[in-house]
């Protein structure tokens, strides 16, 4: 039905002239609006910076949530721009590798320490768990994987030891990554 009328040489001649003529009427109606809208922004202006006085108290007191808002917004912004991959150091970057016969995984803290250390069997990726050997005089630590049966080197000490160990690894890799970069 539309497109018919539309298509109908004299009916669309109408329909044009007829939007000409709504826009006219609108473009006209929207310039008798002007000078009302920047009256009011000139007297909005004129309101906000009128002079007043407030006790000091008060001010303190609204300085005091503007400050944490201040504080809150700028170290969100900070923290999405450190954890962007883009901005990242590449010693950051690197959270996986290889440690007696297991690949560890771990998380930087926010004191660049490693932390929340994973290790995973280098066959089957299924998560290693530390075995402690009962000796007394002589103690060892090993990785095993109940899953397949894998096991990672035996290492003298405590699981403690193991831990020590492997933050030593990962401290002196990231310290040469940070070099490369440099
Ligand atoms: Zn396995």
């Amino acid at each position: 039905m539309v497109s018919k009328v539309w298509k109908d040489p004299v009916w669309s001649k109408v329909i044009a002239v007829a939007i000409l003529a709504l826009l006219s009427f609108i473009g006209t109606w929207a310039l008798d609006l002007l000078p009302p809208v920047t009256n009011g922004l000139v007297s909005a202006w004129n309101w906000v910076m009128t002079d007043v006085a407030i006790p000091m108290w008060l001010l303190l007191l609204l300085l005091v949530p503007t400050g944490l808002l201040v504080v809150a917004v700028s170290s969100a912004l900070l923290e999405k721009v450190r954890s962007n991959p883009e901005n990242m150091p590449e010693w950051k970057k690197y959270t996986s590798d290889h440690f007696f016969g297991a690949r560890y995984e771990w998380q930087w803290s926010r004191y660049n320490e490693p932390e929340h250390f994973v290790p995973f069997c280098t066959m089957c990726d299924a998560m290693m768990t530390q075995f402690v050997s009962p000796s007394f005089m002589s103690p060892t630590v090993q990785l095993i994987c109940e899953s397949c049966g894998h096991k990672g080197v035996e290492v003298e000490g405590s699981r403690g030891d193991l831990k020590r160990k492997v933050i030593i690894n990962i401290d002196r890799n990231a310290r040469l990554l940070a070099k490369e970069q440099q």
